[in-house]
């Protein structure tokens, strides 16, 4: 857009816009005073009648062997902005998962739970592997279980808990596997059945 801009022929919306990104960009600015000088020069030509004199050979060349190397400056600095990009995207990824998995962690619904009862988990991974923090109410009297089951179908016991009667029961249980590991979440009464099962989203490892 610069081209046209010093030229006088950029439409006025496309201006603005160009005119606003120059103001924090040195590097435009620098190319704009540079295509200005230009622009000025080409004023003073009349196309009606052109040089009278061929250029000497030796200015083809050095404005072409000029074009060649700014050329290959172009594209260096294109990939260097690209690769910086993409620096800074993963930079921005690292912060955005390590603030979900730090701050409020994983929060997991149980769809289907017995009449009565209400649960909710929270899911943090830790260097020990998954947290798990349950709150359950309703629950009948009894000794239970917390379990995650892994993609083959065998269940790491993750602490257990005790219900005295149908209060709110919370504790933060761990199964030292990693997330993308645990295929489920559940809480089986010992002795008894599942109360709660919950198939986890997956996560690639
Ligand atoms: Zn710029």
């Amino acid at each position: 857009m610069i081209g046209a801009y010093v030229l006088g022929g950029l439409p006025e919306d496309q201006r603005t816009g160009l005119l606003a990104h120059m103001d924090g960009c040195p590097g435009c600015r620098a190319d704009a005073a540079e295509l200005g000088k230009v622009a000025r020069a080409l004023e003073t030509v009349d196309p009606e009648r052109p040089a009278a004199e061929a250029p000497p050979p030796h200015l083809y060349r050095a404005v072409f062997s000029r074009i060649e190397a700014e050329g290959l400056h172009a594209v260096r600095s294109r990939r260097r902005i690209r690769v910086a990009g993409l620096v800074a995207a993963a930079a921005l990824l690292i912060v955005v998962a390590a603030l979900t998995f730090r701050s409020g962690g994983e929060v997991i619904d149980f769809a289907s739970v017995p009449r009565g009862v209400v649960a909710s988990a929270v899911l943090d991974e830790t260097s020990a592997g998954m947290e798990v923090h349950l709150e359950v109410e309703g629950l009948e009297p009894g000794t239970y279980g917390v379990w995650m089951e892994g993609y083959g179908g065998d269940r790491l016991p993750a602490g257990t808990f005790e219900v005295a009667d149908a209060g709110v029961v919370e504790g933060d249980f761990l199964a030292g596997w990693r997330r993308d590991e645990c295929r489920a979440l559940g809480v089986t009464r010992l002795g008894g059945e599942d109360v709660l099962v919950q198939e986890l989203p997956h996560v690639s490892g």
